[in-house]
């Protein structure tokens, strides 16, 4: 659409007084083609017979594994509580029973 058939629009928007459709189709008349019924439609033969298929193969469940692999000599930091000072998880996540004790 250029800035013609843009200004066409607005005077005929204006004319109308209120949005109207025609004026609407009339802008874009010339750069929308309607697809019209199936039946009607050209297909070559060379796509017809196509059949489109769903893509092969399923995503895998769960987190992706870790790509990285650690260097040699790297020492593997696992996450110890500053609670219960258990491996694993951080005093924020912590399940161990709070003592009474203490
Ligand atoms: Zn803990």
């Amino acid at each position: 659409m250029n800035l013609r058939m843009l200004m066409y629009l607005l005077h005929a928007l204006a004319a109308c007084n209120l949005p109207c459709r025609h004026a609407i189709a009339t802008a874009y008349a010339g750069s929308i083609y309607p697809v019209g019924p199936m039946q009607e439609w050209d297909v070559p033969d060379d796509v017809q017979c196509v059949v489109v298929l769903p893509p092969k193969g399923r995503k895998p469940s769960g987190r992706p594994p870790k790509k990285r692999r650690p260097s040699e000599g790297e020492e593997i930091v696992h996450r110890k509580c500053g609670r219960c000072k258990g491996l694993g998880h951080n005093r924020q996540k912590c399940k161990a029973p709070i003592s009474l004790t203490d």
